[in-house]
């Protein structure tokens, strides 16, 4: 899995190009938000739509005691996610920096993902995250993200695989939006997402959109594509020079996939992509069971 190769990266990859030329292939549609289109893939459906939810009892209730280290700049960060991480390390979840969320509220959220995928049994998965710090820090034009992406194709062509695929694209940053800060509030990079009280707030560079699970958020304010929110509680001064998280029927937010067999292009939802990838599994292990969503959460 190449974390945000947007099909556009095919011309600086003349490996993955060339499988394209023969393979099944195609642009991949991933749900909206941030956590929900790997899991989809692996076990075809996912409430996720950011890292963090509102949950009462969460298990970083105690970080509020520690949010003297909130003075103490990018050390007392650090040593604020040594104090998260140190139970997931212990459990085998997946580590995660808090980026600069005030740390007397992180303790109203709980993170939505638990078991990295490479956990999964029964499969050997790969991550590729080059491309996405890349994206991120340089844009989608940039001479780093072309330099980045030759070389993660060339790693690529001595690996065996049988599919390839990234869990979203990217888009560069045209503009920035600032939203108010509420007692209840997590500003990720293209969410603004409330609790409580609606905040007195509008913008033509987005729209509060409605969204089924209340504990990701009661009011949910989804900037347009290539808008920034920032700042946010994940960016620090810089902000980022490109993003991914908007509306999914933007097509700068497709991934891609190449299964190894011979076919033509035709793009699909991860919903059916995880189709075929069950089928494939089914094949190689004989085995009729589905994998089960649990394996992993
Ligand atoms: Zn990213």
């Amino acid at each position: 899995m190449i974390d945000a190769f947007k099909p556009e990266y095919l011309q600086y990859a003349p490996y993955l190009s060339s499988l394209t030329k023969k393979f099944q292939w195609g642009e991949l549609k991933m749900p909206l938000g941030f956590e929900g289109g790997m899991e989809t893939f692996f076990s075809g459906k996912s409430d996720k739509l950011a890292l963090l939810y509102k949950k009462e009892n969460s298990s970083l209730k105690f970080i509020k005691y520690f949010s003297f280290l909130d003075r103490f700049g990018k050390i007392g960060r650090l040593a604020a996610d040594c104090l998260i991480n140190l139970p997931r390390f212990m459990k085998g979840y997946a580590l995660f920096r808090t980026g600069n969320i005030p740390l007397n509220r992180l303790g109203e959220f709980e993170f939505s993902v638990r078991k990295p995928f490479h956990k999964i049994k029964g499969i050997k998965y790969k991550y590729i995250g080059d491309l996405d710090v890349i994206g991120h820090k340089y844009g989608t034009k940039s001479k780093e993200i072309i330099s980045a992406i030759k070389k993660v194709d060339i790693n690529l062509s001595k690996m065996k695989f049988d599919i390839i695929l990234s869990d979203h694209g990217m888009i560069d940053i045209k503009k920035t939006v600032s939203v108010p800060e509420t007692e209840e509030c997590m500003i990720d990079s293209t969410f603004a997402r409330y609790w409580g009280k609606k905040p007195d707030f509008d913008s033509k560079d987005g729209k509060w959109i409605k969204i089924e699970d209340r504990k990701y958020g009661e009011y949910v304010f989804l900037a347009n594509p290539g808008v920034l929110i920032f700042p946010n509680y994940w960016q620090g001064k810089t902000a980022a020079k490109a993003m991914h998280g908007y509306n999914s029927e933007c097509t700068d937010m497709n991934g891609i996939y190449i299964i190894n067999k011979e076919g033509n292009k035709k793009n699909l939802e991860v919903e059916k992509l995880h189709k075929i990838f069950v089928e494939m599994k089914n094949d190689r292990t004989g085995n009729s069971s589905q994998i089960q969503n649990g394996g992993f959460e």
